[in-house]
């Protein structure tokens, strides 16, 4: 008996009658012989609803508090599901995170899954149960609740389905799969039959949110195939494996961008060695990852240094990095909220001259000024005004003809 793990998300489970046809899609895959373990995000906007809430009580609320609070969307869904199961005939049960056995790191609201221990759910399945998992959290060694960060339910898909040695991972959401650009912005966007690890973890890292990265990292770790189908069709989706074949690899598979982006500069740093360290290690102890980092050529032995967060951070980042700026004598430091990051992506790239400057000139014909640039083998990003970034998109998608890519 094979073992299958769906995934589905917040707009595939936002009512009552969703639930209904959620399970209705879950009962005809355990009728074709399967056994089935289900994950399932907070129902529609939930979460978002339960982090306005806690904000309202306390503007900067406990970490460990709200990660329990948002662990209860999640719980919500996955007890309903059951019930919807139930009420179809069908044995399942729910779990939370803990009960399913799955053990993180104790950095709240973005944390790590160190183990799964899933006796739980093998014994579930044996009693010939459909087991529905409560997404997007997990449990510290200090029995703490903790939440794996926004999206986080695909890796607990991907992590289950790793552990159980599934034969696939079905992540279902409200589009029929991974897209040559965000569908909401270029409706024109073409579905991808197949993309690799590689690219999709570029694309979800740099904004394509129809994947959690962190699922995808896990993919490749465990080589587990990675189905992104819609759940309100029976459309085929497209496949994350590691077998993508070379003709599809050689050119830019998709464009992504980012809203949650903020900028920091050091203005007035004096160019000394050991700067750069003080600067950055008390954001990497607060686990606050930087992306971008731009360092001036020094005039007078005096620099500034530019660097990215994500939005969500940038309080918390300029509350550490402001103090060190004063203890080394730099003149102030500075921040902009109102940016976005735009990326082509694309093994193709790899080796290939004339990508950045065909990207360029297309931002450049449109009058978008680029702040920031950062590249990587197969990405290369530009950091420009938040207001542009629909229009960037747009640009990029005809100067790269990915209105030719196959659909
Ligand atoms: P879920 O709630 O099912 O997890 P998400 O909202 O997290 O769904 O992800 C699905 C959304 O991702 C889509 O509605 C789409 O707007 C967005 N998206 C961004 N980039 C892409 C892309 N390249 N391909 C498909 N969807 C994308
Ligand atoms: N409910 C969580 C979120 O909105 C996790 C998820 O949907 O994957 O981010
Ligand atoms: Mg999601």
């Amino acid at each position: 008996m094979a073992l299958i793990v769906q995934k589905y998300g917040g707009s595939s489970v936002a009512d009552a009658e969703k639930i209904n046809n959620v399970a209705r899609r879950i009962v005809e895959t355990k009728e074709k012989g399967n056994h089935v373990v289900v994950v399932v995000s907070a129902m529609g906007d939930t979460t978002d609803e339960l982090i306005q809430l806690a904000r309202q009580i306390n503007p900067q609320p406990e970490e460990r508090e709200l990660d329990l609070l948002l662990s209860t969307g999640e719980v919500v869904s996955s007890t309903l599901l059951a019930m919807a199961l139930g009420s179809l005939g069908y044995k399942a049960v729910s779990l939370s995170g803990a009960q399913a056995g799955i053990e993180t790191d104790a950095s709240h609201s973005r944390a790590r899954i160190l183990r799964v221990e899933p006796k739980r759910i093998v014994r579930e399945l044996g009693k010939g149960n459909i087991v529905i998992v409560a997404g997007f959290q997990g449990i510290t060694e200090d029995m703490d609740i903790t939440t794996l960060g926004r999206g986080g339910s695909d890796t607990t898909a991907v992590a289950l389905a790793a552990v159980l040695k599934a034969q696939i991972c079905e992540i279902y959401t409200d589009v029929e799969g991974v897209y040559t650009a965000d569908p909401r912005f270029v409706p024109e966007a073409c579905r991808l039959k197949e993309v690799g690890y590689e690219e999709m973890l570029e694309l979800a890292t740099y904004g394509a949110k129809v994947m959690h990265p962190r699922a995808v990292e896990l993919g490749e770790l465990y080589n587990m195939p990675i189905l992104v189908a819609s759940s309100f069709s029976d459309k085929p989706g497209t496949i994350i494996h590691g077998g993508v074949s070379m003709e599809v690899r050689n050119k830019v598979r998709g464009i992504a961008h980012d809203l949650n982006v903020a900028k920091i500069t050091v203005v007035g740093v004096p160019d000394r060695p050991g700067i750069a360290s003080a600067i950055f290690e008390p954001l990497a102890k607060a686990n606050i990852s930087v992306d971008t980092i731009v360092q001036n050529a020094s005039i007078n032995n005096i620099t500034d240094l530019t660097f990215t967060v994500a939005r969500s951070d940038l309080d918390k980042a300029m509350s550490l990095v402001e103090p060190v700026a004063g203890s080394i004598g730099a003149r102030e430091c500075v921040s902009d909220l109102a940016l976005a990051k735009v990326s082509i992506i694309g093994t193709g790239m790899q080796n290939t001259p004339g990508y950045a400057s065909t990207m360029f000139r297309a931002l450049y014909e449109q009058g978008i000024n680029i702040q920031l640039i950062t590249t990587s083998e197969i990405r290369i990003t530009c950091i420009i005004a938040e207001d542009k970034v629909k229009e960037a998109v747009r640009a990029l998608y005809k100067a790269f003809d990915l209105e030719q890519a196959e659909a």
